[in-house]
């Protein structure tokens, strides 16, 4: 049987289990609410939600409920005046985290610098931060991408979405300084969670024969964690349940490290480990 690494942080993000307590909080008062996405990537997480008749919404206009739930992601901010015209109440669970790359974002359009956002366009949490940027922000994540704007003798300033790497920042931070700017102003707005939890998820994949991470397929924070554990552990394994594990991923497997995704609940995390315990890994 092989053994079993657990980090120190290997479930809900604070960002998320804030959300979570705030939601919560609302339906011990018997107040009831849709959510604008799923308010987090996790289906099993998702799918309890609906059974409380809480939905899962794109648009708050498809809402029948008085109130609407922004999730940790946050929205742009034409979004919260269209549920405010709507006469419907904003229950904000957005993380502090995402409102600094809010904020951050918006400062550094208002004194006139060129804002580069370090992310994936179609990501929500961009959307959110292009919006309060009022859609002035080039979404960028390659050097060639970077290369194609003009910033010679410019003011430019960089946020990121939370959850990028910091390789990824320092590719765009490196590709603009390259064109000469008058100015580089960087704001660091990724989530100190993040960061934590990609530097253990590195540690541990360096000394396990496995890596499994737990959590969403959509979640793009957990994609990261496997991303890393790939690079650092030959056998990487991105699974949502202990239903998908695989006996023969661990045959001749002395050590095994687990974690979650910042949206992996933690006895999904606990119940991965368990099983993993339990399997034979001898020929
Ligand atoms: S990953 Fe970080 S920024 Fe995103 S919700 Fe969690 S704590 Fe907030």
């Amino acid at each position: 049987m092989p053994k079993v690494i657990l980090p120190d942080e290997f479930s809900f993000c604070f960002g998320v289990e804030r959300a979570l307590e705030i939601a919560k909080k609302y339906m011990e008062k018997g107040e009831y609410f849709d959510t604008l996405g799923e308010i987090i990537h996790n289906p099993h997480v998702v799918a309890k939600f609906e059974e409380k008749g809480i939905h899962v919404i794109n648009d708050p206009e498809k809402s029948q409920k008085n109130k609407i739930l922004i999730r940790s992601h946050g929205v742009p901010p034409d979004i919260v005046e269209k549920i405010k015209n709507l006469g419907k109440d904003i229950i904000d669970a957005t993380c502090p985290f995402v409102k600094h790359a809010h904020e951050s974002a918006r400062k550094l359009v208002d004194e006139g610098y060129c804002l580069l956002i370090v992310g994936k366009k179609q990501h929500p949490e961009v959307i959110g931060i292009q919006g309060y940027a009022r859609g002035k922000g080039h979404v960028v994540l390659k050097e060639e991408e970077v290369d194609k704007i003009n910033l010679k003798g410019k003011k430019v300033g960089i946020v990121s979405q939370t959850t990028m790497l910091l390789a990824n920042v320092k590719t765009v931070i490196d590709a603009a300084l390259k064109q000469n700017p008058k100015e580089l102003r960087y704001i660091n707005t990724r989530c100190s969670t993040t960061e934590r939890r990609q530097n253990a998820t590195r540690e541990l994949a360096k000394k396990v024969d496995a890596m499994v991470i737990v959590g969403g397929k959509h979640s793009s924070n957990t994609n990261r964690l496997f991303e890393i554990a790939r690079q650092h552990c030959k056998k990487a394994y991105l699974v949502e349940s202990y239903k998908e594990l695989k006996p023969e991923w661990f045959l001749d497997v002395e050590t095994v490290g687990v974690t979650g995704g910042a949206s992996t609940p933690p006895e999904d995390v606990l119940k991965v480990k368990e099983t993993i315990e339990k399997i034979n890994t001898r020929r």
